[in-house]
C-alpha cells in the first residue's frame, strides 16, 4: 500500500456516489472534516469532477477507499432524509449492473428533473394562499371598495385556501393575483385530504372475481400474476378491484401502461373510481408537472401512480402492488441509450418490495406465456367478454389475382357496405401510411431512396412530398426522373392515404376517418376519435398500428385487415410472435355487446401458419406452438441474447471496433455472431453494425456482454463512435 498523505487521508469517512458520467463504477470522495455523521444512501451531494461540479447520489458509506491518495472531497450534502430509498436505489444499481449501463445515468432515473439539477423536491400539495403578516393586521372595513377582495380575505382569516376552493366560492385568480399586489397574501401549500373515497365496483363476472381473489390472497408478498384477457374481458375492472384493496390499507399501487395506452380516459376512468389522488407520469409532461407528481409518489400523497415505462422507477411511500398493462407492448422496451424493459424491471421492483405484480394482456409476450407455462407466474384467464359480447367470425380473404380498389376487395367492399347499411361502425387496418411506398421511374426503374438512409421515400399526396419513415426527411416532388429524365414517374404498394380516396370514391357520402400518425396529432387526437366513435354513427376509420392499441370501439362490427403480407417474412426471430399478437389485436376490436363482429384478412399468402391459426385456434394454443420452435432453437425465452451495437459514421470503422473488441475472446458457454452490418446500416446518416452474443444460459450471456462491454471503454473509442449493449433485445437485426 502506498504510504498515505496526511493531508487528503479521509479522517472522515469515505462516500461511494454514482455522478452522471458515462463510468461504469461509483466515485469515491471524503465528506468535509466540518460534517459530523455518516450520510445516508440515496441522499444527493454536491461534487467536483474534473472540471465541472455535478450532482451525485450516495450509495453507500466507508472508512476505505481503494483511491485513498486521490481523493476529491464533496462540497455539499443537499438532503438530510433520503431522497431514493434503499430499495429504489438497489433496483437502480441492479438495473445499471444488468443492462450495462453507466450507473450513474441509470440512478438519476430515479430523480424528477429539479431533483437531477440539485434543487428541492416540489412541494406536494394543493396550490394556494394564505394571509402574510400585513394580511391579518388589516382592520375588517379595509377592501369593503372590492367585495370580491374582501370575501377571499374573510375565507383566508379561517386558514389557508387552495385555488380550487376559492374558485368555487367565486374568488378568482385576477382577485388573487390583486391582494398579492397590495403584499396581503402569499403563496403556500396545503396539504391534500388524505381519506380516500372509493365509488362501488362492478360486479365481478366469475372469472373476473377468480382472478381478483387470487391476486389479493398473495397480497403482501412478492407473486407474479398474468392476466390473460381477450380484448373487452374486464382486465381493467380486475386492475381496479386489486388496487381498491391495498389503497384501502394505506398502501400504493404502480401501474405501468404502453405509450398509447395512457389517455384521458383510462385516467378518468382511475379518477371516478379513487377521486383525485392519482399521480401522471408520461413523456409529454412539461417538467414542472413531473416534477410535482414525483415528489406526490415518493410522500404518498398519491395512491397510484401511473405513468408509461420510466415510471417504474418512480419512487414510492408505500407500494403495495404492480400492475403492467398491455405486457406485451413494444413500448416498454427503450430502444436508445438507457436500454431496459420497463416490463421486466417491474418484475424486479415487484421481487425487491416483495410485492404482487400482475402483467395483463390479450396477447401475452412469450416469455410471460413461457413463466406461466412453467408454472412461475401465476396464470389467470378471461375467456369472456364482459357484459355477454359474442366472439367475432372470421374469414381469410385470398387476394391472389383479384382486382383491388385502393388495396380492397371486392369482398371486404360489400361487407362494409353490409356493415354500413345495417348502421355499423368498419375499422380498417393498413400498416403503412402515405400514399404510396414507392415512387419509381416507369422507363429506367429508378427509385426515390433517402440519401440518409438505406431506406426507400414514401410518396404523401398531402402535402405533396416524398419522406422518409426513418429519418424524417422531406423533400418535394420531382418533375422527372433524376437518371434518365423522363416524366413518367409512378407510384407501388399502398398507403392509408391512397385507400382512403378509394374509400371516398366507392363509398360516397359516407363518412372516412383516417388514423395514422399523420393525421392523429396532439395528445387527445386518440380521445377524439373514440368519442366520436362512441356516438355510434355509421363510419369507416382506417388505420396503422396506433389504433390497434389503447382503445377499443365498442360500436365497430367490421375489422379488415388489407394487407397482411406486409407483415409476413420478418427477418427478427420475434416475426411471428408479433404477426400472431398484431392480428389478435386487430380482430379483437370488431363486436361487442349484442352485436356480432365480422374479422376479414386480405392476404396472398393464405396457407401461412400463422393467418390460418389465428382464425382457428385462441391465442394461447398458436403462441404455445410458436414457443416450441422458440424453445427449440434456445431463442429467448429459453435461451439469452445480448446485442453489442455500434454507431459510426463509417461503416467499415464500426465493423473494425467490434472486430477489435472481441479479438481474441473465447466466451464461455455462448457464441459470438458477428460483427454484422445492421438490416438498415445507413439511418440517419449514421452507420450501424452489431455483435450478436448468444448462449443457453442467460447468465453466461451476461457475463460475456460484461466483458465486451469492459473491453470496449479500454479500447481507444474513434471521434464520432458510439457503442452500446442491449441485453434481452427486442430486435435482433
Ligand atoms: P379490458 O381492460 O380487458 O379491455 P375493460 O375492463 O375495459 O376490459 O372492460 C370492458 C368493458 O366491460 C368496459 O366498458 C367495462 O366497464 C365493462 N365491464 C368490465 N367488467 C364488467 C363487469 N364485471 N360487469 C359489467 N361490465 C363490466
Ligand atoms: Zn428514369
Ligand atoms: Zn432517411
Amino acid at each position: 500500500m502506498p504510504p498515505q498523505d496526511p493531508q487528503s487521508a479521509p479522517a472522515n469517512g469515505i462516500v461511494h456516489c454514482a455522478v452522471p458520467a458515462p463510468l461504469f463504477e461509483a466515485l469515491d470522495y471524503a465528506k468535509p472534516t466540518a460534517v459530523e455523521g455518516p450520510l445516508q444512501p440515496g441522499t444527493r451531494v454536491r461534487v467536483p469532477l474534473g472540471r465541472r461540479s455535478v450532482i451525485g447520489v450516495v450509495l453507500s458509506t466507508s472508512q476505505h477507499s481503494d483511491h485513498q491518495d486521490k481523493l476529491r472531497t464533496l462540497t455539499e450534502i443537499l438532503d438530510t432524509t433520503p431522497l431514493i430509498d434503499h430499495k429504489l436505489l438497489a433496483l437502480l444499481q441492479w438495473a445499471a449492473h444488468y443492462y450495462v449501463y453507466p450507473l450513474g445515468e441509470v440512478v438519476t432515473s430515479g430523480l424528477s428533473p429539479r431533483e437531477r439539477r440539485g434543487e428541492p423536491p416540489a412541494l406536494t400539495g394543493l396550490a394556494g394562499i394564505e394571509l402574510n403578516q400585513r394580511g391579518k393586521g388589516l382592520p375588517e372595513h379595509a377592501l369593503r371598495r372590492a367585495p370580491k377582495q374582501a370575501l377571499c380575505l374573510r375565507l383566508l382569516q379561517k386558514g389557508p385556501q387552495s385555488f380550487e376552493t376559492l374558485e368555487q366560492a367565486g374568488v378568482s385568480r385576477a382577485v388573487v393575483r390583486e391582494l398579492i399586489a397590495k403584499h396581503l397574501v402569499m403563496a403556500c401549500d396545503i396539504k391534500r385530504p388524505s381519506s380516500i373515497q372509493i365509488k362501488p365496483h362492478l360486479t365481478p363476472t366469475r372469472e373476473q372475481a377468480t382472478a381478483i381473489a387470487a391476486i389479493n390472497q398473495i397480497q403482501r408478498h412478492f407473486s407474479c400474476h398474468l392476466l390473460h384477457g381477450i380484448t373487452g374481458s374486464g382486465k381493467t375492472e380486475v386492475y381496479l378491484q386489486c388496487i381498491a384493496h391495498v389503497v384501502e390499507r394505506g398502501q400504493q399501487a404502480l401501474v405501468l401502461v404502453p405509450e398509447i395506452g395512457l389517455t384521458p380516459q383510462i385516467i378518468q376512468r382511475f379518477e371516478q373510481r379513487f377521486g383525485p389522488v392519482i399521480a401522471v407520469l408520461h413523456s409529454g409532461l412539461a417538467d414542472s408537472e413531473r416534477d410535482r407528481y414525483w415528489a406526490m409518489a415518493r410522500d404518498g400523497s398519491a395512491a397510484i401512480v401511473i405513468g408509461t415505462r420510466s415510471a417504474v422507477f418512480a419512487p414510492l411511500h408505500n407500494p403495495g402492488l404492480i400492475i403492467v398493462d398491455e405486457e406485451h407492448d413494444a413500448s416498454f422496451q427503450q430502444q436508445d441509450g438507457f436500454r431496459y424493459s420497463g416490463r421486466d424491471t417491474a418484475v424486479k421492483r415487484a421481487q425487491l418490495l416483495d410485492c404482487p405484480i400482475v402483467l395483463g394482456s390479450a396477447t401475452p409476450s412469450l416469455e410471460s406465456w413461457y413463466n406461466a407455462v412453467q408454472g412461475r407466474y401465476h396464470l389467470h384467464t378471461l375467456k369472456e367478454r364482459a357484459g355477454s359480447a359474442l366472439a367475432p367470425s372470421k374469414a381469410v380473404i385470398d387476394i391472389r389475382g383479384l382486382d383491388l380498389h385502393g388495396g380492397l376487395s371486392p369482398t371486404l367492399v360489400s361487407a362494409v357496405k353490409e356493415t354500413l347499411a345495417q348502421g355499423q361502425q368498419a375499422l380498417l387496418f393498413l400498416n403503412r401510411r402515405g400514399f404510396a411506398p414507392t415512387l419509381m421511374c416507369h422507363d429506367c426503374g429508378w427509385v426515390a431512396g433517402c440519401i440518409h438512409c438505406d431506406a426507400r421515400l414514401t410518396l404523401h399526396r398531402k402535402p405533396p412530398s416524398l419522406r422518409c419513415h426513418h429519418c424524417n426527411d422531406r423533400q418535394g416532388l420531382p418533375i422527372k426522373c433524376p437518371d434518365c429524365s423522363s416524366k413518367r414517374l409512378v407510384s407501388e404498394g399502398m398507403g392509408t392515404e391512397q385507400t382512403e380516396m378509394a374509400l371516398q370514391s366507392l363509398l360516397p357520402g359516407t363518412r372516412i376517418i383516417r388514423a395514422d400518425s399523420d393525421s392523429m396529432t396532439g395528445r387527445h387526437a386518440m380521445t377524439h376519435l373514440a368519442l366520436e366513435l362512441e356516438s355510434g354513427e355509421p363510419c369507416v376509420v382506417l388505420g396503422t398500428q396506433l389504433i390497434t392499441k389503447g382503445h377499443h370501439f365498442p360500436k365497430v362490427t367490421c375489422v379488415g385487415v388489407i394487407d397482411a403480407d406486409s407483415l409476413l417474412f420478418s427477418p427478427d426471430f420475434r416475426g411471428e410472435e408479433r404477426l400472431l399478437q398484431l392480428l389478435t389485436q386487430v380482430a379483437g376490436r370488431a363486436g361487442r355487446a349484442t352485436l356480432p363482429g365480422r374479422v376479414f384478412i386480405q392476404t396472398r399468402h393464405a396457407e401461412h401458419p400463422i393467418i390460418k391459426q389465428v382464425l382457428e385456434r385462441p391465442y394461447g394454443e398458436v403462441a404455445t406452438q410458436i414457443l416450441e420452435t422458440r424453445l427449440n432453437a434456445a431463442l429467448p425465452p429459453s435461451g439469452a441474447l445480448a446485442v453489442m451495437r455500434c454507431d459510426s459514421r463509417q461503416l467499415q470503422q464500426g465493423m473494425d471496433f467490434l472486430a477489435s473488441v472481441v479479438k481474441s475472446y473465447q466466451p464461455q458457454q455462448c457464441r459470438l455472431i458477428g460483427p454484422l452490418p445492421a438490416a438498415m446500416a445507413r439511418r440517419a446518416g449514421l452507420f450501424r453494425c452489431h455483435l450478436i452474443i448468444h448462449g443457453k444460459q442467460r447468465s453466461f450471456v451476461l457475463q460475456a456482454a460484461r466483458e465486451l462491454a469492459k473491453r470496449a471503454v479500454h479500447s481507444n473509442t474513434p471521434q464520432g463512435l458510439r457503442w452500446s449493449m442491449d441485453i434481452d433485445p427486442a430486435e435482433s437485426i
